[in-house]
């Protein structure tokens, strides 16, 4: 059940289901979900779902992967992007196929270890790993063309949108029990905000665990 066949059904369906961009498609495609999730888990990898990954956090339902991605790149090609909350690292490789360079963060130490071992393994080279709380965002390697995080904090943090460069894109849920999906949108005049849809993710918590 981890054979490029059942792959390509869950990307099927996620087509069905409205994503279109064909290198998303495509990144959903090539990237083995089964190898970020432990062997008892592996068989229902390609089930559209969340999934334990320990520690109390979850790898992302390849659906919102997916739609956060294609929602980050409808403003052109990304360079340098962001993320918040490597967990698994699935959606890390994602992005790394379609973007120059990943800066990923990750408040717990051994998911980021477990994390960076599976990416290299895959060969994925264009990474870099912090072991910080995300709520600061990067500041040594702003800007960025796009911020995404599967972590959801209770209010937009302001170093986000101060790290995103004008023209960049930001993704993330926010809130705790009533979670909202939002994208930004930072121009030269302001920044724009659009909710697209009602998500569940963990809470962006504070601080560092090792
Ligand atoms: N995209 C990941 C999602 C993992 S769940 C995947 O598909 O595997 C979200 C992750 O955000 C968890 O690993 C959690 O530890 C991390 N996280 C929560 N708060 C954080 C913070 N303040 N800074 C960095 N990472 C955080």
């Amino acid at each position: 059940m981890t054979s490029q066949r059942t792959r390509n059904r869950m990307v099927d369906a996620l087509a069905e289901q409205g994503i279109q961009n064909p290198d998303v498609l495509s990144a959903l495609r090539q990237v083995p979900r089964h190898l970020f999730l432990d062997e008892a888990l592996a068989s229902r990898s390609y089930e559209n779902t969340a999934l334990p990954i320990g520690y109390g956090q979850t790898i992302s339902q390849p659906w919102v992967v997916a739609t956060m991605t294609q929602w980050l790149l409808q403003g052109g090609p990304v360079k340098r992007v962001l993320e918040i909350g490597t967990g698994s690292g699935y959606q890390t490789a994602i992005l790394a196929l379609l973007v120059d360079q990943v800066f990923t963060v990750e408040r717990i130490l051994p998911l980021s270890g477990k994390a960076r071992q599976t990416l290299s393994a895959l060969q994925l080279d264009n990474i870099e790993y912090s072991i910080s709380d995300g709520h600061w965002g990067w500041a040594d390697k702003a800007p960025f063309d796009a911020i995404i995080s599967a972590a959801s904090p209770n209010e937009l943090p302001t170093e986000l949108i101060e790290q995103l460069k004008v023209g960049g894109r930001l993704i993330l849920p926010i809130g705790s029990e009533q979670q909202g999906l939002y994208g930004y949108e930072k121009t030269l005049s302001g920044v724009k905000k659009t909710k697209l849809a009602d998500v569940l993710f963990v809470p962006m918590k504070q601080g560092v665990e090792v």
